[in-house]
């Protein structure tokens, strides 16, 4: 068996594993025997949402940013995290090396954004931990690492769906952010959403959601309903680092995603 096919298999059986381990904690205690697939079909990845191959060159429009001392950012590119279209890259361009709040001067990496340009589903957290600061993509630590799981349990792969936060700068200490800091952030998240046109949003925990919604209503009592956000349905659910400490939780989440599938025609799953 050839190198490449060996690491395929050992992808796809660990994703395997983390799928039943997400379910295991989700209180499921059965899993439904599905006939093999063909042995001939090798196990390849979905494909990635389309994007352009050649990247496009610096915005034409001209900024509006107030800051004109700033040395003019670079040219993003459809490549960049979060830029897979035309519609993000503009947005993307706009944001630039981003001072419009007091978050500029503390953070490594500004964390725009990740995932399928034209993704039905979207989730939002709150903004970048320590390691999403340093690897500039929003949900990559231990709980981003369960966001995935959760994810491919409902029959996505993460770079299906599109991950933003409220705030894409790391609050230091990893403190709330401040109201004048998400009014400064949240209007790039809104046309974010604009630019996928996703059928369900999900706000991951609570800080996510009482922004989002304008409320200070517990998320143990927001989580399970549906709401909307910029026009688009907004299922509010636990977020994956409460779900690390509170394992028990999972199942309720679980129940969470399930509305979130048949609100998107997805099959159940166990
Ligand atoms: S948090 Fe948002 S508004 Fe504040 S500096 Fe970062 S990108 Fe700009």
């Amino acid at each position: 068996m050839s190198e490449e096919r060996k690491k395929a298999l050992q992808q796809v059986a660990a994703e395997a594993l983390g799928h039943l381990a997400w379910l295991q904690d989700a209180g499921v205690k059965e899993v439904p025997v599905v006939k093999a697939r063909p042995p001939a079909a090798a196990p390849t990845r979905a494909p990635a949402p389309a994007r352009a191959s050649t990247p496009t060159s610096t915005p034409t429009s001209t900024s509006t940013s107030t800051s004109t001392s700033k040395p003019a950012p670079r040219p993003y590119t459809l490549n960049d995290k979060g830029c897979g279209s035309p519609a993000l890259l503009a947005i993307r361009q706009e944001l630039g090396d981003c001072a419009r709040c007091k978050l500029a001067p503390t953070r490594t990496t500004l964390v725009f954004g990740v995932g399928n340009p034209k993704a039905e589903l979207m989730f939002v957290g709150e903004g970048p931990g320590a390691d999403e600061d340093q690897q500039g993509e929003p949900f990559v630590g231990k709980a981003g690492q369960l966001l995935t799981k959760m994810i491919e349990a409902m029959g996505y792969r993460r770079e299906q769906v599109y991950i933003a936060n409220v705030v894409k700068c790391r609050p230091p200490g990893n403190r709330n952010p401040e109201p004048d800091e998400i009014e400064a952030c949240e209007p790039f998240l809104r046309r974010q959403i604009e630019a996928v046109g996703p059928k369900v949003i999900v706000a991951l925990g609570k800080f996510a959601a009482h922004t989002l919604l304008r409320t200070a209503i517990p998320i143990t009592k927001l989580r399970g309903t549906w709401s909307e956000y910029a026009g688009v349905k907004l299922m509010p659910t636990f977020h994956p680092a409460y779900l690390l400490r509170s394992p028990e939780e999972k199942k309720k989440a679980w129940a969470d995603l399930q509305l979130v599938m048949a609100q998107l025609g997805r099959p159940p799953r166990p």
